[in-house]
């Protein structure tokens, strides 16, 4: 892995389209937003097609000139471009269909990407996507701009959960503190990240709170929130991670388990774990996957059903660990 790698398949003109993951998170959109301003600080003519217009928690971040919104079905991938995945743990997550085009570029740190790219910069260890860019840009001297330190140190910090994880490491610092020396904003990210949430998150709080079920002896929580109740209070695109944060802080809880149909019969799952519960490979048992403490799914039946089914079976891994 190395930054170097990449040049001798950019020229000036090409069109680099740079892809994130469905429902993007801080590190989907800082990696994307922050490799964007760092290749368009360098002369190249990156740019970020996106289905859905950014959600409005992420919609402060710089580099939004970036983003094109492109239906899908409707992406147009010219033969010589380049195609760049960041923190997509495997090709079917970034929402376009590549055809036989293959991506240029796969940067991840997800345990379960399979390498789909022509280079594949993937690093599980790694505590954010943003860690492995940054990682190989300061390697070689890279000059990454402060707009482009904004990006990276909110993936950073988003991913790690305030540098709190289990995936922090001395390296995440050492990058964070090179990033702040780049002129990353940390007023502005403190203010959108944690002093400005929408009030929705609250309602959410609220409903959750109402809505908890203790698993396997009180080892787990599970908390599922119907269509019905999502649509009627506005609460579909209200980001849950605090919340369930706020879950996983209480002491014996192991795992948190949230359940949110999205449509119906639509459900996305959400699962952290704390100690010993790996994650990814009980979601990879149902479709999904993502981080050993952190992964996800999503499931197509109708909700009651999901419901039980996922809950039998966190119960049984919780009891069986
Ligand atoms: P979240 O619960 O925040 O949606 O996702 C937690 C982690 O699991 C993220 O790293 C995310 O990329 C991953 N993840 C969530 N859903 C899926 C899924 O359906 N498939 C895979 N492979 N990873 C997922
Ligand atoms: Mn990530």
């Amino acid at each position: 892995m190395n930054w170097q790698q990449l040049e001798p398949f950019l020229y000036q003109q090409q069109d680099i389209l740079i892809m994130v993951h469905e429902r993007p998170d801080g590190d989907a959109w800082g990696s994307g937003l922050g490799l964007g301003l760092v290749l368009e600080s360098l002369g190249y003519k990156p740019r970020l097609p996106r289905p859905y217009p950014i959600a409005e928690s992420y919609s402060w971040m710089p580099g939004q000139h970036l983003i094109q919104q492109v239906p899908k079905g409707e992406l147009r991938i010219p033969r010589d471009s380049a195609v760049i995945l960041v923190d997509c743990g495997d090709q079917q997550r970034c929402e376009y269909f590549l055809g036989t085009k293959k991506a240029l570029l796969n940067a991840d740190h997800h345990i379960s990407n399979p390498n789909f790219g022509i280079l594949n910069w993937v690093d599980a260890q790694a505590g954010a996507t943003a860690q492995i860019l940054c990682r190989l840009l300061f390697e070689e001297g890279v000059p990454v701009p402060a707009q482009a330190a904004t990006c990276f140190y909110t993936a950073l910090v988003t991913d790690t959960g305030g540098f709190r994880f289990s995936s922090t490491s001395s390296e995440t610092l050492d990058i964070a503190s090179k990033l702040l020396a780049c002129g990353a904003d940390l007023t502005l990210i403190r203010q959108k990240l944690w002093e400005n949430r929408p009030k929705t998150e609250l309602v959410l709080l609220q409903e959750v709170m109402e809505r908890i079920e203790y698993l396997a002896a009180g080892r787990g929580i599970l908390c599922a929130l119907p269509y019905e109740l999502l649509t009627a209070g506005g609460l579909q695109d209200t980001e849950t991670d605090n919340t369930i944060e706020v879950l996983r802080s209480i002491e014996g809880i192991e795992a948190v388990l949230l359940l949110k149909e999205t449509s119906p019969g639509l459900i996305k799952a959400s699962l952290r774990s704390k100690n010993f519960l790996d994650s990814s490979a009980f979601m990879a048992s149902l479709g999904g996957g993502g981080h050993i403490r952190a992964a996800g799914c999503t499931l197509q039946e109708p909700f009651e059903k999901a419901k039980e089914k996922i809950s039998r079976l966190l119960t049984e891994s919780l009891t069986n660990s």
